[in-house]
C-alpha cells in the first residue's frame, strides 16, 4: 500500500490534477468528507489528511510514503529523513517581511533597532535574520500575523504573501522577500529505496504533467 500525505484546502486542490496524471482519483472529497484516510480508484493507493504542517512528519517516520508540503513548511520543519524528489510549482506565493505603511524599516536597520516580529515561522524568520545581521525577537504565533503590528505586539511580520490583498486591507506593505514558495513531493528515504517500483512511476507522471502544464 502507498500512502500520500496532503493537506485539504489548496493543497489538495492544485495536487488534484496531479494525481489525476498519475491514474489516482480519491473516491472522496476531503472538503466534504470528514474521513481521514480517504481510498482511491487504486487499490494500492490511498490518501491521508493532515494538517499541512503535519505532512512532513507523517513522511519523515514513514507512516506516509509520500506527502505534498509547501516549501516553507519543509524549511521549517528542517527535512529531516525526507528526499526531495519534485518541485510540483503549485500553491505558489513568497515568504515575505511586512511592516505597517507607516513603519521606515531600512531606518530602523540603519539604527541597529531591535525589531520586535512575529511569525509562524520562526526558524525561517531566525535564519533570515541573523544572515542579515539583524537583532530581533521573534514571538510565535499561529495565525494571522498581519494583526501583530497593528495592536503594538511587533514592529515586523514574517509570512506567505501572494497577491498581497491581505496586507493591503491591513495597512502593511512589504518590505523584504525571503524566498519564493512552492509545493514539494516528498518521499520517505527508507520507504523510496524499497518501494522504488511503485512510487518512480507516480513520480515520472507527475514530473510530466508539471511540465506539459502552462504556467
Ligand atoms: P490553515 O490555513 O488551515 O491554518 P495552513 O495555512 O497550514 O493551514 P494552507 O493555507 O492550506 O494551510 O496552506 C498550505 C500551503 O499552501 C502553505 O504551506 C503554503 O506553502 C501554501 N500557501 C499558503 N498560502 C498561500 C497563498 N496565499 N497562495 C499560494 N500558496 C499558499
Ligand atoms: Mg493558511
Amino acid at each position: 500500500m502507498i500512502t500520500i500525505a496532503l493537506s485539504k484546502g489548496r493543497i489538495f486542490e492544485e495536487t488534484t490534477p496531479l494525481l489525476a496524471a498519475a491514474g489516482i482519483h480519491a473516491l472522496e472529497d476531503p472538503d466534504s468528507s470528514r474521513k481521514l484516510i480517504i481510498g482511491t480508484n487504486r487499490e494500492d493507493v490511498r490518501l491521508i489528511i493532515v494538517r499541512a504542517t503535519d505532512v512532513p512528519t507523517y513522511v519523515q517516520y514513514g507512516a506516509a510514503d509520500l506527502g505534498i508540503a509547501g516549501k516553507d513548511v519543509l524549511d521549517e520543519h528542517g527535512g529531516e529523513g525526507l528526499y526531495q524528489p519534485l518541485d510540483l510549482n503549485i500553491a505558489k506565493c513568497k515568504m515575505m517581511v511586512a511592516v505597517r505603511n507607516d513603519f521606515d524599516y531600512e531606518a530602523s536597520i540603519r539604527q541597529g533597532a531591535r525589531l520586535k516580529v512575529v511569525t509562524k515561522y520562526v526558524k525561517v524568520a531566525r535564519e533570515h535574520f541573523a544572515a542579515k545581521g539583524m537583532h530581533v525577537d521573534l514571538i510565535k504565533l499561529y495565525g494571522s500575523m498581519e494583526l501583530g503590528p497593528l495592536v503594538g505586539l511587533a514592529d515586523a511580520i514574517v509570512d506567505l504573501v501572494s497577491t498581497g490583498g491581505t496586507l493591503r486591507a491591513n495597512n502593511l506593505k512589504a518590505v523584504e522577500e525571503i524566498g519564493e514558495i512552492s509545493s514539494r513531493l516528498i518521499a520517505n528515504q527508507a520507504s523510496f529505496k524499497l518501494n522504488r517500483a511503485q512510487l518512480q512511476p507516480i513520480i515520472e507522471s507527475f514530473s510530466t504533467a508539471i511540465k506539459s502544464a502552462v504556467k
